[in-house]
């Protein structure tokens, strides 16, 4: 043992006795108090946190003048000298020491220690030396029905599904979702209103009163010798008989004074009969999430219950070396302390450990998947294609950018080893993404497999066959389309091509990953703007090869928290700079009032030969949103606005053949005007549009309005973003000044996600966050960093989990992760 524990325990033993004799100093011979003030000046000494030395000396201040004052002082300096050892205790032995049962001190006694005897050999080669302990499997008790718990039995059992408690461990992590203070007590005399206090006291007192039809009042009043306070509870008639039959006992009443009618008293107050260990009031008392027909009261019971039994049995599976780095508390204690803490302190401690616990199992999910993935699937190895790409960078008008460079380099070595490639390709709009991925296809293509690139929008499909199509024909390569708007006949004979591998790369929609969909021999899968399909999409088009490589890029810039969370096992490789001589997208937040100046903006933009986006949020008239549709728009431009000027329109109900029309005209620079919907959000590149206006900008979310304006800005002419928009609400207007000010999508992002939450950031129905109960992804931001490091350093010294030290680590993360999850937007 070392030296600070062995002085720390020495200190605190005659505590309990001193205890007894209710401060008569006594319980040492020489005094209790010099006995505490010399043993924690030597504890100071080996204390190794500021934190510890603070602790002690808020214990000696107690003691410095013991001897000064009334037994009754003394009593009350015992007892918080009792909760600063206790917090002593987290910090030197990881648990708390004492607990204050019915007025007696009683130690808690350390969990059973398992035998440190059997060290693993296995272990030497492991950078992480964890304690083993015996019996590593989750006890019995874990996975065991809540009926047989304690004052559940069938009936509650059945209610207890309803908040999905099905299992032991489900009661012991379900975790409250706030906590009443209620560990203040008062003397009655001394109560003020709106003040939330305990007092506790004899029942004096039980009326009814019936001021009006259909309305009774119970008042139930209690005297501590001081006053007597009542409490009131309306059309409740039942308590009067319970309380009748009480007369006279003592009770604790907890809850917050109101001034009624020029009397102090507590509405619905929480009750309990003293005597016993207290529950619902006169403490921190928990309150959970519940359900009808599941009350709080019933919940503690059954999860207090859950603890006392179970509490010497609680396992532990977080790793010693991260215990240790923390100093968290163990498995027992944080599940005590969570529920029914002794003090802030506590709370504060278990609450930090849970959301570790929550963030280190989640990427140790991911974890597992990525590195077990390399370790297991041997993939596709794609090792020829080098004269193709050298054909493709001759006829490249422009150098790749240092940052496209660098991840050429990185998806090169991935593609060209043997096991499978995972990478998430990530780059701002405009990036120049599209040339990394067609280097990648060519590589596959010459190392003899066919290539697919998967798109969110036709238009977008569209647009990519078109150009590889251009550029790639000349090269021999055959490239192919698929959308869903084909003619069936024009399906089938893509389809016949693919799977007889004539066609080497097809470009496609969700088309792509149809049932009867096959590929002869894929080799290369690519996902652009992956934000916009579930990973299960992703995984789906995988599956059409033999474990082809994976690329998915994204233009939505991902909260590196958020990417470690959602994306966490996938490699990633970033652009991080624009092509040369790009201007920054200048954004200008207007009212509807600007219009005019806005159209004579335009107007001047197109003499000088450019082009301009105008986005539209809805294509009907609708009642109900006050939206100018896109068409009606288009019609006011081309009669009022802009007789002069070609314009053109698009939205998601013109027939595909149509769509194409508009866009090669656009593309060729014969429509000046593009009214359009958001279906051009993602993707379309024609590099001399100049001018972006977004309609009614305040309906579209940051990554959306993000998305938009890069489709300006793609070339060396300054372009602009306009936003026109008379914002409502807070939020609204928050929106646009993040636009006008910032041109950087992480920062865009990470804006978009203080603004919505987690959640929302993702789409509505929470596809593609885990469910965290604890944690909170942007406040722990620091603590995800730190559970990810951990969980990486554990599977890379043991991919697969299987030393015994971690068999339990791996019984839980398989109960209570489902790591598997699907991101869905919803822009
Ligand atoms: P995104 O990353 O948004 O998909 P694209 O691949 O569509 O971007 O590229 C945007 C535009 O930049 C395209 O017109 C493309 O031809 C051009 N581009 C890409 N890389 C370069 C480069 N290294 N130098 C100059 N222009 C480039
Ligand atoms: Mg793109």
């Amino acid at each position: 043992m070392n030296k600070i524990k062995e002085i720390f325990n020495k200190l605190i033993k005659p505590l309990p006795i001193e205890f007894k004799l209710k401060g008569l100093n006594t319980s040492v011979f020489g005094g209790f108090d010099s006995y505490v003030l010399k043993l924690s000046q030597k504890l100071k000494t080996e204390a190794d946190t500021n934190e510890t030395v603070e602790l002690i000396e808020k214990l000696e201040d107690l003691f410095s003048d013991y001897e000064d004052v009334t037994l009754d002082e003394r009593y009350e300096k015992l007892e918080d000298a009792v909760e600063i050892i206790n917090q002593l205790g987290q910090k030197i032995h990881r648990q708390k020491i004492f607990k204050l049962k019915n007025n007696k001190l009683e130690k808690i006694e350390k969990k059973k220690k398992q035998s440190k005897q059997s060290k693993t050999k296995a272990s030497n080669n492991q950078k992480i030396k964890s304690e083993v302990k015996e019996g590593q499997k989750l006890p019995e008790f874990w996975q065991q029905e809540v009926r047989y718990v304690k004052g559940v039995g069938e009936y509650w059992a059945e209610r207890l599904k309803k908040l999905e408690i099905e299992e032991v461990s489900d009661l012991l992590y379900y975790f409250p979702r706030d906590y009443n203070d209620w560990s203040k007590r008062s003397k009655i005399a001394n109560v003020t209103a709106e003040e939330e206090v305990t007092v506790q006291g004899k029942v004096v007192n039980v009326n009814q009163i019936k001021p009006r039809q259909g309305l009774k009042i119970i008042k139930v009043g209690i005297n501590d010798g001081t006053g007597t306070l009542y409490g009131v509870w309306f059309n409740q008639a039942y308590r009067m008989k319970y309380f009748r039959d009480k007369q006279g006992e003592i009770f604790l009443f907890s809850g917050e004074v109101k001034h009624n009618y020029g009397r102090l008293e507590i509405n619905n107050p929480h009750y309990e009969e003293l005597g016993g260990e207290h529950l619902h009031t006169a403490r921190i008392v928990p309150v959970y999430p519940t359900t009808k027909g599941i009350n709080q009261k019933k919940l503690r019971t059954i999860i207090n219950n859950t603890l006392d039994k179970y509490s010497t049995e609680i396992p532990e599976f977080l790793p010693t070396f991260v215990l240790d780095k923390y100093n968290f508390p163990d498995l027992a204690s944080a599940l005590q302390d969570i529920h029914f803490p002794d003090d802030q302190q506590s709370l504060k401690l278990a609450r930090k450990r849970f959301a570790y616990e929550e963030l280190f199992i989640l990427q140790l999910g991911l974890a597992l998947k990525k590195e077990g993935v390399k370790e297991e699937t041997p993939g596709t190895k794609h090792s020829g294609g080098q004269e193709l790409v050298a054909q493709y960078f001759e006829k490249l008008p422009f150098d790749l950018t240092s940052a496209q460079e660098k991840v050429w380099q990185e998806i090169k070595e991935d593609m060209a080893a043997s096991n499978q490639m995972n990478r998430l390709l990530q780059g701002d709009v405009g990036a120049g993404k599209t040339v990394v991925a067609t280097l990648a296809l060519l590589r596959a293509v010459g190392s003899g497999f066919q290539g697919a690139l998967m798109a969110p929008t036709e238009i977008l499909a569209e647009q990519h066959y078109l150009g590889l199509k251009e550029e790639l024909a000349p090269l021999g390569i055959e490239v192919g389309l698929l959308v869903g708007s084909l003619s069936n006949s024009e399906k089938e004979e893509v389809v016949k091509q693919m799977e007889a591998g004539k066609i080497d790369i097809i470009i496609g929609t969700h088309a792509l990953i149809q049932e009867e969909i096959n590929f002869d021999h894929l080799g290369l899968a690519i996902v652009d703007e992956q934000h916009r399909f579930g990973v299960r999409q992703r995984a789906t088009l995988q599956e059409k090869g033999d474990i082809p490589d994976v690329l998915v890029m994204t233009a939505t810039p991902i909260p590196r928290t958020l990417a470690l969370t959602v994306y966490g096992d996938l490699d990633v490789s970033v652009i991080d700079e624009l092509p040369p001589g790009r201007k920054a997208v200048v954004t200008e937040w207007r009212t509807q009032q600007a219009r005019s100046k806005i159209y004579s903006f335009i107007e001047e933009k197109v003499e000088d030969g450019q082009q301009a986006y105008v986005v539209c949020p809805l294509v009907e008239e609708s009642e109900s949103l006050d939206v100018e549709s896109a068409t009606e728009v288009f019609l006011r431009f081309k009669e009022e606005i802009f007789p002069d000027l070609n314009l053109g329109l698009l939205h998601g109900q013109l027939k595909s053949s149509e769509k194409e029309d508009v866009m090669e005209e656009f593309r060729k620079g014969k429509i000046d005007v593009l009214v359009s919907t958001t279906v051009i959000e993602v993707g379309v590149d024609v590099p001399n549009a100049t001018i972006m206006v977004i309609e009614d900008a305040q309906r579209f979310g940051l990554a959306q309005l993000h998305q938009l304006r890069g489709r300006v800005g793609r070339s060396s002419y300054q372009s602009y973003c306009i936003l026109v928009s008379d914002p409502k609400t807070d939020e609204g207007k928050e929106r646009m000044k993040i636009m006008a000010r910032s041109n950087d999508g992480f920062e865009i992002a990470e804006e978009d996600l203080k603004l919505r939450g987690p959640g929302e950031f993702f789409g509505t129905r929470q596809h593609g966050m885990p469910d965290l109960k604890v944690a909170d992804i942007i406040r722990d931001q620091k603590v995800l960093e730190k559970a990810r490091e951990d969980a990486f350093e554990v599977v890379r010294s043991d991919p697969q989990l299987n030393n015994q030290q971690h068999q339990i680590l791996k019984k839980f993360l398989s109960k209570s992760f489902d790591y598997d999850f699907e991101l869905i937007d919803i822009s």
